[in-house]
């Protein structure tokens, strides 16, 4: 049964989780927390596309350029400015290369608190600070030195929306309705249900 807590996500494995043969790695980490595939597609994102997928609110713009400098100030580094809006932009730019530089598998995954769970699992967005036992610290060696250093985005995997409305704006952005399939799992069905109490 689907509750009010039941959300929708959209995860994209980055052209740099297909390169290095990641795609049944990571995809299994979804399925084995018990979450719920209801749509997945290879695609190869036009420059266009992946500059739709950024087009961030300044909120997230905002985020992106502080989570930038708390991470510097952390490590007692300077960030070439101070200003979070301009360390955004900077990266949005380099962001649709990064995300139009391959095939990539777009997915749509469900479950109760999708979107924190599939957070969980992505880890930190920058994997130096990632906890062991996440995507992005598991399999990613990348940071925001280096890849300031480098003039590039930060190869961190997978892409996983930040909120329910990140979420669903996203979806359409990247399936057709038709595309995402509404279907049952036994796990929903009877480990998630009242079935047993009910006995
Ligand atoms: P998240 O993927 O955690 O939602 P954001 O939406 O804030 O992160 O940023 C989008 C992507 O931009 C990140 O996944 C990462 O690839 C890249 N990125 C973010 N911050 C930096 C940074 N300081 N340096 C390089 N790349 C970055
Ligand atoms: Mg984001």
């Amino acid at each position: 049964m689907k509750t009010k807590l039941h959300e929708r996500s959209l995860v994209l494995l980055k052209p740099d989780t297909i390169q290095r043969g990641l795609i049944g790695e990571i995809v299994a980490r979804f399925e084995k927390k018990g979450l719920k595939i209801t749509a997945l597609k290879m695609v190869w994102p036009t420059k266009e596309m992946a500059a739709k997928h950024y087009d961030l609110p300044e909120s997230a713009m905002r985020q992106l350029g502080e989570r930038t400098l708390a991470t510097y100030a952390e490590k007692g580094q300077k960030h070439r400015t101070n200003d979070p809006l301009e360390i955004a932009r900077d990266i949005m730019k380099k962001l649709v290369g990064y995300l139009s530089a391959g095939p990539i598998v777009a997915m749509v995954v469900e479950g109760v608190h999708a979107v924190a769970h599939i957070r969980k699992i992505r880890g930190a967005t920058n994997p130096l600070a990632a906890d062991m036992g996440t995507i992005t610290a598991d399999y990613a060696v990348d940071s925001y030195f280096i890849a300031d250093l480098q003039a590039r985005a930060v190869r961190n995997l997978v892409h996983a929306s930040g909120n329910v409305e990140e979420a669903e704006t996203e979806i359409k952005l990247w399936f057709r309705e038709g595309e995402i399939y509404d279907y049952d799992l036994a796990i929903e069905k009877i480990l998630y249900s009242k079935e047993w109490e009910a006995k």
